[in-house]
């Protein structure tokens, strides 16, 4: 099932969106409760073509923005979701921010019944690099106190945390999983995943600050190694096996359509190559393969 643009605004202007900044100029309308209802009864009724990514995959569903949580019929739009989709697993993409209010996290946790997750990507070990990441002072608090009346649901919803790695914020990996084990020490009741950042939309556009080599983040990784064990569930998304350390390749997941990605002449005949991602398209027209190696 598809990616679902559940809403365009959004409170936070994080330096490496994918979305393009026209996005949140799109006309609020084609994003309303009666807008969304149409769509997705066109989607059910057997219509191709009625979102615009992952149209063709079945069994789950992802809820993106924007900021999905600042709709105005945010709750009416989620119960109807939940009913309309039994049994398929709906993953919430939000900043985190609006869960800091503990009514509607109660409230939203009535609604989300399982199968349902909710990821945040979390910036930064301190607000000073998250808030200039996520490009809104206090953005930093809101998040953290929204994932701490998550977690205060008592496992109600899985919950995933996201550290999407760039040049901004590559160098504070440590202190951000560092933070997360004194914050959240019960790994057992969430999942990380690191992600090489995607170069489109504001990332495109903001990519002389962000531009970021995978040899980098993987050394990265590979020093914080320690620290990664002793999450129960830490997922490396958009990294080539060959990319990262030996011990990191079973944590390398595909998460990206075909489309998305490149498996290069240097990719031919190696023993990783199933289950391995190969490079992000985008990646490969800026960077190029030159880090890639047969295994
Ligand atoms: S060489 Fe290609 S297939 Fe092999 S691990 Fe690297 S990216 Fe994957």
């Amino acid at each position: 099932m598809p990616d679902i643009a559940f809403w365009n605004q959004c409170n936070n202007r994080c330096v490496m969106c994918t979305n393009e900044d026209a996005f949140a100029r799109h006309d609020p309308s084609l994003y309303g409760l009666k807008s969304q209802v149409g769509k997705l009864e066109r989607y059910l009724g057997g219509q191709g073509g009625v979102y615009f990514k992952n149209d063709d995959k079945p069994g789950f569903v992802s809820l993106t923005g924007g900021e999905p949580t600042l709709h105005p019929d945010f709750f009416r739009l989620l119960a109807y979701f939940r009913r309309r989709l039994p049994g398929a697993g709906i993953t919430l993409l939000s900043n985190g921010r609006t869960f800091a209010d503990g009514a509607f996290t109660k409230r939203f946790l009535k609604i989300a019944a399982p199968p349902f997750s909710v990821a945040v990507p979390l910036h930064a070990a301190s607000a000073a690099l998250h808030d200039k990441v996520a490009g809104v002072k206090g953005a930093f608090g809101q998040t953290m106190a929204g994932l701490e009346n998550l977690f205060a649901g008592g496992g109600a919803v899985g919950l995933e945390i996201r550290l999407v790695l760039h040049r901004l914020n590559i160098k504070a990996l440590p202190k951000i999983l560092a933070c997360l084990l004194e914050k959240f020490p019960d790994t057992a009741r969430y999942r990380v995943t690191a992600i090489h950042y995607e170069i489109e939309g504001m990332s495109l556009k903001n990519h002389r600050r962000l531009a970021l080599r995978l040899k980098e983040s993987a050394s990265a990784l590979g020093g914080a190694l320690p620290l990664i064990k002793k999450f129960k569930d830490l997922r490396l998304y958009h990294f080539p096996r060959c990319a990262v350390r030996r011990e990191l390749r079973p944590l390398c997941r595909v998460t990206l359509p075909p489309e998305d990605r490149v498996y290069t002449a240097k990719c031919a005949g190696c023993a990783a190559r199933r289950g391995c991602l190969g490079l992000m398209a985008e990646y490969y027209k800026a960077f190029g393969d030159g880090e890639l190696r047969r295994l």
